[in-house]
């Protein structure tokens, strides 16, 4: 039985694998993919973390891991189906088998959300997309849309106009919410135009995306925009589903825990994007990695 297993390898599961193995606890790290990174891998360039400015989504993502990698962690590449909690055991059921543990903590990160607009779900992966970074490049020289006004929305029509002939970055409001530095990055991007107060209605093609209809809130005017190509950033939901019942979530489904990361069932603590709290940052999902480990060590110090 192990001291701690942590569920997800984003950089909140990796904080809390070095801070517990450097601790002397017993850790596995449990993970779908033998790829770590979780969403950090969608972006391309991150600017705020410390120490480490213009680092690559990927490069960072490796060297998360292999820092864990070097102070001893064991991996486990399988998917979680259910989670038991037996009091002072906890059974994490996967596919290849079941793990069992003293304490858990739960770092299974966020998915992005879907617009849910027709033509969406149907035009996945023929031009629909979730992810900038990984499928900018077939949109080289031709003209996209993306949608959302959050960072990883200005993120993306950042990225994508260094690519793309000409980007729509579609909001529903008349204001960013992105951070200002990127907001600054954006308006200096001369193949980047702004769609305010605008909703997409429909993605429209027969093979792939060939146009978008939109309607402009203030005005309450439809118009069409011919686009090769939709990219869809409007939040994250969490990856939270296989803990109902388990742990007290919130009506959005974030677990609701404190700063501390301890939730309401003993000996789970949740960290990272899962977590009820105001910012969701790489920096502050490692934080959380941090102070899930310290109280599994109160609670380890109890039992
Ligand atoms: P956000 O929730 O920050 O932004 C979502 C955006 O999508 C908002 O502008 C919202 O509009 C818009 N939106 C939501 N629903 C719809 C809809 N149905 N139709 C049209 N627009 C919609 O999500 P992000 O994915 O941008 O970011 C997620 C989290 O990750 C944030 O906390 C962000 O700060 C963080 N992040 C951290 C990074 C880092 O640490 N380096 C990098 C990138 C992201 P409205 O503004 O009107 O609500």
């Amino acid at each position: 039985m192990y001291d701690v297993l942590i569920l997800g390898a984003g950089p909140a599961g990796l904080g809390a694998a070095i801070y517990a193995a450097r601790a002397g606890l017993s850790l596995a790290v449990i993970d779908q993919s033998p790829i770590s990174g979780g969403q950090v891998l969608n972006t391309y360039e991150v600017d705020n973390y410390l120490g480490l400015m213009g680092e690559t989504g990927g490069g960072l993502s490796d060297k998360f891991r292999e820092h864990a990698d070097k102070l001893g962690t064991e991996f486990i590449t399988d998917e979680v189906q259910s989670v038991e909690d037996k009091g002072d055991k906890k059974i994490v059921h996967c596919y290849e088998g079941d793990y069992e543990a003293k304490t858990l903590i739960l770092a299974t990160g966020a998915t992005h959300s879907m617009l849910g607009v027709p033509g969406e779900e149907k035009l996945s992966g023929m031009g629909v997309s979730y992810c900038a970074t990984c499928d900018g490049a077939f949109f080289r020289n031709r003209t996209v849309a993306v949608v959302g006004g959050g960072d990883v929305a200005v993120e993306d029509a950042i990225f994508l106009s260094k690519l793309c002939k000409k980007v729509y970055l579609i909001h529903r409001r008349d204001t960013l919410r992105a951070v200002k530095s990127l907001q600054e990055q954006l308006f200096a991007k001369e193949n980047v135009e702004l769609v305010w107060d605008s909703e997409v209605t429909e993605i429209c093609g027969t093979n792939a995306v060939e146009k978008i209809t939109l309607y402009h809130k203030k005005k309450q005017q439809a118009s069409e925009l011919e686009v090769n190509g939709i990219f869809i950033a409007v939040g994250i939901v969490p990856n939270t589903e296989l803990f109902r019942g388990l742990v007290e979530l919130d009506e959005r489904g974030y677990i609701k825990a404190g700063e501390d990361c301890i939730s309401s069932c003993g000996g789970i603590y949740a960290a990272g994007d899962i977590r009820l709290k105001p910012m969701r940052q790489i920096i502050t999902a490692v934080a959380d990695g941090a102070n899930a480990v310290n109280a599994v060590q109160s609670y380890l110090h109890k039992i």
